[in-house]
């Protein structure tokens, strides 16, 4: 009798544990040390433990669909709004319904089919060379098509999230021809073939490689707050510049760096305190203080040196077209020859 009682209460402590286990697992994208730091803290705040598979979003959302029912994962963390529309679309994702996070985040970056939410949001901007460009000669991502930067520009390649979201927004807004036409005419005006990533661009510039590039903003406060000289002097060879700002333009490119919640996460009421964790205006302080990203809680300020290029028009496109054109973009940068 005793050894049934132990055996059954055995059994009871490993289903409980199954159950009960205090923890969040996240499929994430991101790849910035700011992360690492978010996590330690909701730890310490919650007691809950939070588990993290790093892998790029296209692995992450193969192991989603091939783990099904069976999945751990509570949470798919992306750097690009479009990853989360193809989860989105594949079935993985299901609503998220917290009043906290409708309260935390500017409306105008939410999904409006509520299967993911924003934790902080980017630009993809125009940075130039203090010496060889003129402010006055910069305006809108049309332009960079013009012959007078013939040479000049430097950006990196096509296979890179970050740029196949820039064209599937030019593809949203104006229409394939024009991305077609546009891209053919960038790869003319390519200082060089595409290589490195958008911290190479901007250190290419500083060498005298090229005069202006197409980065991600937060990549400009990396480089100056960096302890590498080379990148401090990197940073300081450019200037910002919000391209699209005109009467009538769109508004620069934005990308939202986001969260859905799984299909049949686990560990639901762990993930949605995480979400609401991750929006607060703590967080979201540690998020811009150390990565230089826009805050997804518009009670934030960005970071003192984003601070300094002003306020800027975003593109106000629903950021489920970034996904929508996705398979465009990539024939289109495929027919225009950009590598
Ligand atoms: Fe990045």
């Amino acid at each position: 009798m005793k050894k049934i009682i132990l055996l059954l209460l055995v059994t009871l402590s490993i289903s409980c544990n199954k159950k009960n286990l205090n923890e969040v697992n996240l499929y994430s994208q991101r790849h910035y040390n700011v992360d690492k730091k978010q996590y330690e803290n909701f730890e310490k705040l919650t007691g809950i433990k939070v588990n993290v598979v790093k892998a790029n979003a296209d692995e992450l959302i193969e192991r989603l669909k091939n783990e099904g029912k069976n999945s751990p994962a509570d949470l798919f963390i992306t750097v690009d709004a479009g990853k989360l529309y193809k989860a989105t679309e594949l079935g993985l994702l299901q609503k998220i319904d917290s009043e906290i996070i409708n309260k935390n985040v500017d409306p105008k970056l939410m999904d409006p089919n509520g299967f993911w939410i924003p934790i902080t949001f980017r630009s993809r901007i125009i940075v130039y060379s203090k010496d060889r460009v003129k402010k006055e000669d910069l305006d809108t991502y049309e332009d960079l098509a013009n012959e007078k930067w013939k040479g000049r520009i430097l950006v990196r390649s096509s296979s890179n999230s970050y740029n196949q979201a820039l064209l599937s927004s030019i593809i949203a807004n104006h229409g394939l021809d024009l991305a077609l036409e546009w891209s053919k005419n960038i790869v003319q005006n390519f200082a060089r073939d595409p290589k490195g990533n958008d911290r190479d661009q901007v250190k290419a510039i500083a060498a005298g490689q090229g005069d202006l590039a197409i980065v991600n903003s937060y990549y400009i406060g990396l480089l100056l707050s960096s302890e590498k000289e080379e990148e401090i002097k990197a940073g300081k060879s450019i200037k910002v510049f919000f391209p699209n700002q005109g009467e009538g333009q769109t508004g620069s490119h934005i990308n939202a760096s986001g969260i859905g919640l799984t299909k049949n996460s686990p560990n639901k009421l762990n993930a949605i305190k995480l979400l609401e964790y991750l929006t607060s205006i703590e967080a979201q302080e540690t998020y811009v203080n150390t990565s230089f990203e826009y805050p997804a809680n518009p009670n934030v300020q960005p970071h003192e040196i984003v601070k300094e290029w002003g306020d800027f028009k975003k593109d106000s496109l629903d950021l489920n077209n970034l996904g929508k054109f996705r398979e465009d973009a990539i024939l289109i940068f495929d027919k225009a020859g950009w590598k």
